[in-house]
């Protein structure tokens, strides 16, 4: 069992010796929030569903059955009344220090900027904006939580709203991921935490980084524990609670 004070000076140790630190996460940074992750044991994978989640945030699987696209984003997806958690708001003063450059998230949920982080760059959208497919008139989380109709419709020109989020099938964008690569290769400590690191080509980001010193903090064991310096395997949440700026 690895020991937790130990991590927690490791980390403190990292952050006192770094100050162009960017900070890649993926779903296991919220799962402290209540919002669950794709691949832990009690992840949206391993629920039962009619379709399998992966096949479901499609974009093919989003215009070829929209209504059960919706039934399962708007009960699995768009989570509106989470709150973040340690890993969130340690973050954001980071950032406030000075220290923290950027938070590259591979997550739609919106939780760091809630906590207060300003450069955020979003590889996967938000579930906070969203776009009629017809005229772009553009609506926020509530709007889409409200409609009435499962499927929501714009209110200017009764089009399909779609939401900014990157589903399987589409390409991220260009000027994101230029963002997302110019601040890891300029970064000096590279934290990267809550992902497995499969999803691409979010995963090869960490190849660009050519920083001191690189470090993976995920729950549970991965393929990716040998790309780094250092691998700790603690909650995101609770360690980054013990850390101060
Ligand atoms: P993933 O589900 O593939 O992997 C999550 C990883 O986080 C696992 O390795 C797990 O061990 C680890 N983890 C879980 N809880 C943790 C905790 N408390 N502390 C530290 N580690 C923890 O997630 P992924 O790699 O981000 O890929 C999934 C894709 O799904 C992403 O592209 C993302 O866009 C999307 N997604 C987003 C959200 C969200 O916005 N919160 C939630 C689910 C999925
Ligand atoms: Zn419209």
């Amino acid at each position: 069992m690895p020991d937790f004070q130990e991590d927690v000076n490791l980390m403190q140790n990292l952050i006192d010796t770094h100050d162009r630190i960017v900070f890649f996460g993926g779903a296991g940074v919220s799962t402290e929030s209540g919002i669950p992750d794709f691949r832990s044991k009690d992840g949206l994978y391993n629920q039962k569903y009619k379709y399998d989640p992966e096949t479901i945030i499609s974009f093919h699987f989003f215009e070829t059955y929209t209504k059960d696209f919706y039934e399962f984003y708007k009960d699995r997806m768009l989570l509106l009344d989470k709150k973040p958690n340690g890993a969130h708001l340690f973050l954001s003063k980071l950032e406030k220090s000075g220290k923290l450059k950027a938070i590259v998230t591979q997550n739609i949920d919106g939780l760091h900027q809630m906590a207060g982080s300003k450069n955020v760059i979003e590889l996967h959208g938000s579930i906070h904006r969203n776009y009629c497919m017809d005229c772009g008139a553009f609506y926020d989380g509530n709007f889409m939580k409200n409609s009435k109709d499962i499927i929501p419709h714009c209110q200017k020109c009764g089009g399909v709203i779609k939401p900014d989020v990157v589903l399987y099938g589409e390409a991220l964008d260009n000027g994101v991921i230029d963002k997302a690569i110019y601040e890891i290769r300029n970064a000096d400590l590279l934290i990267v935490a809550g992902t497995s690191l499969v999803v691409y080509p979010a995963a090869s980001f960490i190849n660009v980084f050519c920083g001191d010193k690189l470090v993976l903090i995920n729950k549970d064991p991965s393929s990716a524990d040998n790309r780094a310096d250092y691998t700790i395997h603690q909650k995101a949440g609770e360690l980054f609670e013990r850390l101060h700026v």
